[in-house]
């Protein structure tokens, strides 16, 4: 009944997402058409270009709206119920990921031809911040296969690749990335996996370390350096199958936080990978890495605003219920003026990542507005679950309540797809050229 439902959810989605595109075409709003924030650019840029009218960010197309919508409601109904118990077992519940299929929420800007639903960049980028909002694990479930997985396919994979495996990652499915290892984690490229030609095959040898979703993974993009005299530039992504031989799945980490989502250890001994499943070009795959995270982050981003969002829509409620000295906490200056301060740094977070997310689908420069996006955002998280414990007093430290959950969540932010450090060393650079120039 409610894979019947889902399905029919999915293929009005998809109908609606069609039309609505056209309707977007003819009235030239931004985002979805890649025209992107009208207001960065000077006006001599946009002559004849576009009509007059400026867009807020924050105003979504009804495509944009559309899906929001449908992923506050089934995240509300169908992920809701599970988070607790997803978090306490440390395990993702079956029927919430087969939803996430279902709702054709991964694959969201993969070509309907391939079961997707040939949607936008900053749609992906909402759905994640929906979903984050009830539960953070699922998001990056969603995130790691719209923004790193499927993303990787669509933009580099042949059209045999792309009809093999694009079908099953957008109804099956997940697939994992696999970059960072033990030795080589904000250094990325120092890996120490190698890839050796036999053939017409490649034989990969080493460990990955840290990998989303490797146990439920269907398939594995793996970089590995296939010729380490050329440096980094030897380093190159292959398409390996879960079920190869000599491919193993280490334990899962014991983790502060997103304790349903599996983070392990892949060992690769020997593995056999057939030449025509390296993806994109031989020892290119460093570029690919760089442009894939680069857009990744956006979605981290996301992840964060979402997270922040729904702990204080969980905190709110009992603010303004709860009463202290005859009357309402809410009532207190200091609670109303704290609860200011956190909604105004989630909406500037918000308006960092919208504009990132625009830019990047408008083919602009986005790489220093999305390391912002990211850097801040998760550091938003971290002030606004912190102080909403604080606000809730006794309960807010304890798992009655989900303010604990968001506040032990949101952490990874600052951490993974590039630390804070990486995120300001990338914008000092960029700032430094900018200067230059
Ligand atoms: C839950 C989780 C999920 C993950 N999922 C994946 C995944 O699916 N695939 C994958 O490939 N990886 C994944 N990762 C790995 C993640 O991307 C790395 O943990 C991250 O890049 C940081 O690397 P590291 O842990 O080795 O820290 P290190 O690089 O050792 O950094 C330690 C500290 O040193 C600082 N530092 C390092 N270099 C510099 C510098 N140049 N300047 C200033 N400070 C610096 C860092 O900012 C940090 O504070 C995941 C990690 C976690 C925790």
């Amino acid at each position: 009944m409610f894979v019947a439902m889902a399905s029919g959810l999915n293929v009005l989605q998809r109908q609606i997402a069609l039309q609505s595109r056209t309707w977007l075409k003819s009235r030239f709003l931004h985002s979805a058409m890649g025209l992107g924030p009208l207001y960065q650019h000077p006006a001599s840029q946009l002559e004849g270009a576009f009509p007059t009218q400026h867009l807020p960010l924050t105003v979504l197309s009804d495509e944009e709206r559309i899906m929001k919508e449908t992923v506050a409601k089934f995240a509300n109904e169908q992920i809701g119920p599970f988070v607790s118990k997803m978090d306490n077992e440390g395990n993702f519940e079956p029927s919430v990921i087969q939803g996430l299929f279902d709702n054709g929420l991964m694959g969201i800007e993969v070509e309907p031809e391939y079961g997707g639903c040939g949607s936008t960049f900053f749609v992906a980028n909402l759905v994640v911040e929906e979903l984050a909002r009830v539960d953070p694990s699922i998001s990056i479930l969603a995130d790691i296969q719209n923004t790193l997985i499927t993303a990787l396919f669509r933009h580099y994979g042949t059209k045999e690749q792309k009809e093999k495996y694009l079908p099953k990652l957008t109804t099956e499915y997940t697939g994992s990335f696999c970059l960072s290892e033990v030795e080589s984690g904000s250094d990325a490229f120092a890996m120490k996996m190698t890839a050796t030609k036999d053939g017409n095959n490649y034989i990969l040898n080493g460990s990955k370390m840290w990998i989303s979703h490797a146990p439920q993974a269907g398939v594995f993009l793996v970089m590995a350096n296939a010729n380490p005299q050329a440096g980094y530039k030897g380093i190159t992504c292959f398409i390996v199958d879960a079920n190869s031989p000599g491919l193993s799945v280490g334990k899962k980490e014991d983790k502060l936080g997103l304790r349903a989502s599996h983070t392990c250890a892949v060992h690769f001994d020997g593995v056999v990978v057939p030449e025509d499943h390296i993806l994109g070009e031989f020892g290119q795959a460093y570029k690919y890495a760089i442009e894939m995270l680069n857009e990744g982050r956006i979605g981290i981003g996301a992840q964060m605003v979402g997270l922040a969002q729904g702990c204080l829509d969980a905190t709110v409620p009992y603010l303004l219920q709860r009463k202290q000295f005859g009357q309402r906490i809410f009532n207190f200056q200091a609670v109303q003026h704290a609860v200011s301060y956190l909604a105004t740094e989630i909406e500037c977070a918000r308006l960092l990542v919208y504009n990132a997310a625009r830019l990047k689908e408008a083919d602009m420069p986005f790489i220093k507005q999305a390391a912002m996006a990211k850097l801040y955002s998760s550091e938003v998280a971290t002030r606004v679950t912190s102080k909403c414990v604080e606000l809730m007093g006794g309960v807010g430290f304890t798992k009655d309540y989900p303010i604990e959950k968001y506040y032990r969540d949101c952490k990874i932010g600052t951490i993974y797809e590039g630390t804070s450090h990486i995120q300001l060393n990338t914008i000092s650079k960029l700032i430094a050229n900018e200067y230059a120039d």
